[in-house]
């Protein structure tokens, strides 16, 4: 055997004997909340399509006719051709919904964080991260190079005793965190890091992925909050594909000239800015509806006697990622799809069960599903 193919079985082996192991399964997703995934119709509770407008028969409409009109693909990168008509009107829209100067729009999500953060800091700064942030917030912190500082998850008292110890050998300090904590639904408090920005000199960045669409009525967690980098993602309650970041105009610039995942990489297949566009213009008209995937969540955490949601997103943290999975299978028997979340996505000893609500989940799958979860709940963590 190879020696590179030895050194992958050995890897796996590990992985699958620690209940690791990942694998891809083809999901075929429909209008709503269904899908079909290994032969079988399931309603989907591990989606982050929170308005599901990635089905929805006008923006797939906008998309088609984008697609018609500029082509299937940019061509290139945004900065030499790939900058198509339609981008103009995706970045003041976010700008619009945001209420800031500029947005600029990434391939992704993950392309946005890795490209922004080491944009702004370097080797002569500091930079802040709750130890919950996403995976590409780390992934762009250490491409930094900046020294790094992890505090406590939304502990203000600890990052306050972190900038006090080492804000003084920093020129720059960046603060970053979730503004929605992708695996455990809670929301970072905004108000209390950016006074603590303020009072330290440092630059606050909220990571709206799970935000946007879905929070203050579709602005987001950030909205109203003086938060001057806000990135967030086009690819979950936008239901299409793309990162972004709102700031001021001037930081704008500089992102499009320095963010090495915005320079060097081709821009996004124009039916699929098209889509984000349509997407903005109904969260933008439709209040109420973006409200309904919060709605939904609280449903759900009032049957089972949790605390409230704050967010669509609902963890039931199980422990041990056999029991994540184990709790997984028992459901998807019951024709409900919960994806396990295992570590490293979550810290070791905290695999779970992790329920996303979408807006048109129907109530009495809601409560079906609260019934089955219930003797779930009683198990200590
Ligand atoms: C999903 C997610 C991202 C990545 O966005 P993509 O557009 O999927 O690359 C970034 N940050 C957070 C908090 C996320 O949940």
């Amino acid at each position: 055997m190879h020696s590179l193919d030895r050194f992958a079985e050995t890897k796996l082996a590990a992985l699958d004997g620690a209940a690791l192991r990942r694998r891809l399964t083809p999901t075929a997703r429909h209008p709503g909340a269904v899908l079909d995934r290994a032969g079988r119709r399931l309603v989907s509770f591990s989606c982050n399509d929170y308005l599901n407008l990635s089905t929805h028969p006008t923006i797939i409409a906008a998309s088609v006719a984008a697609t018609q009109r500029y082509g299937a693909g940019a061509g290139a990168s945004r900065l030499v051709t790939g900058d198509h008509p339609l981008y103009d009107a995706l970045e003041s829209r976010l700008a619009a919904l945001k209420d800031t100067e500029d947005a600029v729009v990434f391939g992704s999500g993950y392309l946005a964080n890795t490209g922004i953060i080491p944009a702004l800091t370097g080797k002569t700064d500091a930079i802040f991260v709750d130890e919950l942030a996403h995976a590409c917030i780390w992934a762009g912190a250490k491409l930094a190079g900046a020294a790094l500082f992890t505090f406590r998850h939304n502990d203000l008292d600890h990052l306050a005793s972190l900038l006090a110890a080492t804000r003084g050998q920093a020129r720059h300090a960046l603060i970053v965190t979730d503004g929605v904590f992708s695996m455990d639904g809670d929301l970072a408090p905004i108000a209390g890091l950016a006074a603590l920005a303020d009072a330290h000199g440092a630059w606050l960045m909220t990571d709206d992925a799970h935000g946007i669409g879905v929070l203050n009525a579709g602005h987001g967690s950030a909205y109203g909050e003086a938060v001057p980098l806000q990135m967030g993602t086009l690819s979950k309650a936008v239901g299409a594909y793309g990162g972004y970041l709102c700031a001021s105009r001037v930081v704008c610039d500089l992102i499009r000239n320095r963010a090495r995942s915005f320079v060097y990489t081709t821009g996004l297949p124009p039916g699929v800015v098209a889509a984000s566009i349509a997407s903005l213009d109904l969260i933008a008209s439709e209040p109420d509806y973006c409200a309904q995937p919060l709605r939904k969540a609280r449903l759900f955490t009032e049957a089972l006697g949790l605390p409230a949601a704050q967010s669509p997103i609902v963890p039931l943290i199980l422990g041990a990622a056999e029991a994540a999975l184990a709790a997984q299978a028992q459901l998807e028997a019951h024709g409900f799809l919960v994806a396990a979340i295992r570590p490293p996505t979550v810290p070791e000893g905290t695999a779970r069960l992790r329920f996303t609500f979408t807006a048109a989940h129907e109530e009495a799958d809601i409560s079906r599903l609260a019934g089955l979860v219930r003797p779930m709940v009683a198990v200590p963590a």
